[in-house]
């Protein structure tokens, strides 16, 4: 089992209360364990006495860390004083569980000698200070990061290896993963920033000795570290284990993504061993290809399925293309998927791949439903799309797959007339043709003789979206005609109430905010996760 640590800085000793507080806290939010980083009160002239006072009051164990500034802490202190004193908290009445020193440090014979004292048993019931010793690189992997787990495993005054690198890549994640796989003693392998988050919730995964957690917000003591609140509620970390299911929402940027928190919920409450996590991905094809390909094929890792969203949804396609998968028809003609499932050992029929794309469907549901409390049936219906981008072509093509007859009405026309000419034509399951069409936002205007009035209207623009290009503007012209028939949809899901929801429910329209699609299509890819094939 993997444990919490929380670490706690202790600039001074007149912080020791509030460090003991904190130890508190942690404790209370699940932690098994506190670091209680030292560097700056090493420098006080009974440093030794005080860290001894924290240790024995602390209400957990506790690894006592100085760390110099080499290794990216902040000790004054000149090495010799630095290490001498680590030896006499080693020696003390009230020693710590456990002592962190870097390997770097242990190499002079003299200092393994004054430890190798300070860690022996004093007599058979004394259970001495264990030795964490560790690497860190805040920049990159370091590049003889095998030869010093090696010299590390073999050296017999290290208890636990403890390794920390800055990941450059998703990726980089699965070597730590191998690395806790064919340890030989207790290991924790972590890697920092915002593409290591996946070493530190799969800790438990692959059998880390530990992984740290701030007790809260802006409190971590390293870059990339969650909070211990979110790590048990949102990650489920006590549940991980070794056969946990490992999926995520692959995307850039991907920190805001509400996906984790929609996913991990549902496998909480249908009991499934699994857990979902944030996998940032930079744009380019060669990023996404070499990630997605090194998730599938790291055979411990049970990597199982994935959201994909900006700006991979076309990569994904050509991704599970290239690798002989499947791809429904309807999602394969779109060109564009947001759900991969991956079968550790292959569907019956031998398959390991399957695209599909669930804001088709979650877009004709909610919109069917809709307008059938208005007595229209969405089969022969018009739909004005506003928008002709990734959303637009998803909801466009289903709603024409449905029966609907669809326009995209698009701020450049050339897109909305490329968007039509794709979606166009397609021969439906009872041998019809789909029908879209290209328009601009004056087809939404109310004129004196129209005819062709929309039954429903989807907004597919960032328009309104908080944080968006312009989250006070709509796209819905002041004179667009609507009654309490018209059926209106947005797609943008924050804030939940938009200015173009405001402004077409003030002209009577029935409103549904994207909220709505955004959950249908998670739960859709929900039970393709969960599905037992
Ligand atoms: P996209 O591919 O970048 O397309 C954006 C579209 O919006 C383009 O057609 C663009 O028109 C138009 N547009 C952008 N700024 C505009 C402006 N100032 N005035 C008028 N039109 C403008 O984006 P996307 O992937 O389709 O995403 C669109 C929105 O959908 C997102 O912002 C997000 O809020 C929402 N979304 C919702 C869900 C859900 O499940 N509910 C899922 C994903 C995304 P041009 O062609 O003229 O540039």
């Amino acid at each position: 089992m993997s444990l919490i640590c929380v670490p706690i800085v202790v600039e001074a000793s007149a912080e020791i209360p509030l460090a003991l507080e904190r130890a508190t806290r942690a404790r209370v939010l699940g932690a098994r364990m506190v670091e209680f980083r030292c560097d700056g009160l090493a420098s006080e002239p009974d440093a030794a006495e005080a860290i001894g006072r924290l240790v024995k009051e602390s209400p957990l164990p506790a690894l006592v860390t100085i760390r110099s500034g080499d290794e990216g802490g902040t000790c004054a202190l000149e090495e010799n004083a630095r290490l001498a004193l680590l030896a006499k908290v080693a020696r003390g009445e009230h020693a710590p569980r456990l002592l962190d020193i870097e390997f770097a440090s242990l190499a002079p014979d003299l200092v393994r000698g004054l430890l190798s004292a300070a860690l022996t048993p004093k007599n058979a019931d004394d259970a001495p200070t264990r030795l964490v010793a560790s690497v860190h690189d805040f920049q990159q992997r370091p590049s003889d990061l095998m030869r010093r787990v090696a010299a590390m495993q073999d050296e017999p005054l290290i208890s636990v290896v403890k390794l920390a690198w800055l990941a450059r890549s998703v990726r980089d994640n699965l070597e730590a993963f191998d690395i806790l796989a064919t340890r030989t003693k207790p290991t924790i392998a972590l890697c920092m920033g915002p593409y290591g988050l996946m070493s530190r919730v799969l800790a438990p995964k692959f059998g880390g000795f530990l992984t740290f957690a701030s007790d809260a917000e802006g409190t971590g003591t390293a870059p990339g570290q969650p909070t211990a609140r979110e790590l048990r509620d949102l990650y489920r970390f006590d549940s991980v284990g070794p056969a946990t299911r490992v999926f995520g929402v692959i995307g850039w940027p991907i920190e805001h993504s509400r996906s984790p928190a929609f996913h991990n919920a549902r496998f909480a409450e249908a009991h499934y061993d699994g857990v979902y996590l944030p996998l940032p991905v930079p744009a380019a094809w060669e990023h996404f290809k070499a990630t997605l390909g090194a998730l599938v094929d790291h055979e411990r890792l049970d990597f199982s399925g994935a959201s994909v969203t900006i700006p991979h949804k076309e990569h994904l396609l050509r991704f599970v293309q290239e690798r002989g998968g499947t791809i429904d028809d309807d999602t394969a003609w779109l060109g564009a998927a947001n759900t991969l499932v991956v079968h550790p050992h292959g569907t019956p029929d031998g398959q390991r791949l399957f695209a599909t794309n669930t804001d088709m469907p979650a877009a004709v549901e909610i919109l069917r439903a809709a307008l059938d409390t208005r007595g229209v049936k969405l089969e022969g219906a018009r739909v004005a799309v506003i928008g002709a981008g990734g959303v637009a072509r998803a909801v466009a093509g289903g709603l024409a797959l449905a029966g609907a007859t669809v326009g995209v009405l698009n701020r450049t026309q050339e897109r909305a007339e490329q968007l039509a000419t794709a979606l166009n034509g397609r021969t439906r399951a009872d041998g019809s043709k789909t029908r879209v069409v290209a328009g601009t936002l004056d087809d939404l205007r109310a004129r004196p003789t129209q005819r062709e009035f929309f039954h429903a209207i989807v907004q597919c623009t960032p328009l309104g979206m908080e944080g968006g290009p312009d989250p006070s503007a709509s796209p819905l012209p002041l004179d667009a005609q609507l009654s309490d028939a018209t059926v209106v949809m947005d797609t943008v899901y924050t804030p939940r109430e938009t200015p173009f929801l405001r402004a077409a429910r003030a002209k009577g329209a029935l409103c549904i905010g994207g909220q709505a699609m955004f959950l249908r299509q998670a739960e859709l890819q929900s039970a393709l996760f969960m599905k037992r094939w």
